[in-house]
């Protein structure tokens, strides 16, 4: 069992900055709970302030209940797996695995026998008299992950574990820790700026901007009903576009009156920019990639002409120049769009997001 609450929560380094600013999170039992932003938003101080390897400035947190703010980090029960592995270079893989058994003076066999386990479980029986130096990336990832589970620990964090892989790598070792959440049951914390990562292995999604929680949520939902612009753009790629239009009627119809054209609402829609007085004010439109589609010249939100046309096998993505904004396709009509071309493009009406130009909150939720 490991619940984890975040509550209020503040971090502000000797320098006044404050990186984390009174956030609000609750991490149930076997989640797999994914911190993501961009870079410097705040995630890695969040996780390090939960392994007790940061002080909290303000703010309580509690695991399974008990409050443990001033609780050192060997005593939290909470395990952590580092970017740059931490790996002691000096031991073999098997020294390294039983080094946290050994502390705690477990017996000899017992020890032996759980990294004997440990390293089955992880591919690395072969490995076990090797030193980190003679490994590759992903082995290295695999001892520091055997590390961690060989102390059956209430939580697993995991600060960026992929970054140091290559592409392929890193796909493997995604679907490696997908396994290994399936087979431990138990409660992982997962930084990453990679929203990749963030999607396929999460259970919950916590989006967060400068020290700032933005959206918690499953990661369907965000990707469905993002609450503003800053998450509408992060998940997702290539990435959701965004363009202005107008709230405009006609025949007692609201639509969006857009560069080239309009844009036809749903009922829901309509009834949600009645609500928040939107008729005849300016809006930001978002549309995603795949949810674009080629359209006849009448029917034309916005035409513009093929800039670079990318084939990726079963789709492609065509990036349209109209005018000062470019709009990306997402399609699985592959056929070659010459350099130039040029389209007309309009939306997936029930796909479409609206926000405020000021505030950045979707309106249409
Ligand atoms: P990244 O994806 O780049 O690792 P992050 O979201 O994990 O970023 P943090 O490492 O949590 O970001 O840092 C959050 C902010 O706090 C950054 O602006 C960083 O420069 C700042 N920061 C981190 N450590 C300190 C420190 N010891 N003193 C002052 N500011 C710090």
């Amino acid at each position: 069992m490991a619940e984890i609450i975040l509550k209020n929560i503040t971090k502000e380094y000797e320098n006044g900055f404050q990186a984390v600013k009174n956030i609000d999170l609750e991490i149930k039992d076997n989640e797999f709970v994914i911190l993501v932003g961009p870079s410097g938003c705040g995630k890695s101080t969040t996780l390090r302030m939960i392994a007790g390897l940061e002080d909290i400035s303000d703010g309580d947190l509690y695991l399974d209940g008990k409050r443990i703010n001033d609780v050192s980090p060997q005593d939290r029960d909470i395990a952590m797996v580092f970017q740059n592995y931490a790996l002691y270079p000096h031991m073999t893989v098997y020294q390294n695995i039983a080094y946290s058994l050994k502390i705690k003076k477990v017996p000899k066999d017992e020890i032996d026998r759980r990294v004997k386990e440990v390293a089955a479980s992880l591919g690395l029986t072969d490995l076990l008299d090797r030193r980190p130096g003679q490994l590759s990336g992903g082995q290295k990832q695999r001892v520091a992950m055997g590390r961690a589970i060989i102390r059956h620990p209430k939580a697993f964090l995991m600060d960026e574990p992929l970054s140091n892989l290559d592409a392929k790598l890193r796909g493997q070792m995604r679907v490696e820790i997908a396994d290994l959440y399936q087979r431990l049951n138990t409660t992982f914390i997962y930084v990453t700026h990679d929203q990749t990562e963030a999607m396929t292995l999460g259970t919950k999604i916590v989006v967060m901007k400068d020290g700032e929680i933005q959206q918690i949520d499953s990661p369907t939902n965000l990707f469905n009903y993002p609450v503003n612009k800053f998450v509408a753009g992060f998940i997702g790629t290539p990435t959701m576009n965004f363009f202005d239009a107008e709230c405009l009627e006609e025949n007692g119809e609201l639509y969006l009156k857009t560069a080239d054209g309009k844009i036809v609402l749903t009922p829901e829609k309509q009834q949600k920019l009645r609500e928040g007085n939107w008729v005849g004010k300016k809006v930001t439109g978002g549309i995603r990639p795949e949810h674009v589609r080629i359209c006849s010249e009448e029917e034309t939100a916005f035409k513009g002409n093929v800039s670079v046309f990318e084939l990726l096998g079963s789709n492609a993505i065509i990036y349209v120049q109209c005018g000062e904004e470019r709009i990306v396709i997402n399609t699985d009509e592959t056929a070659q769009q010459e350099h130039g071309k040029e389209l007309f493009l309009n939306v997936k009406e029930e796909k479409l997001h609206i926000f405020d130009p000021e505030s950045e909150r979707t309106i249409t939720n």
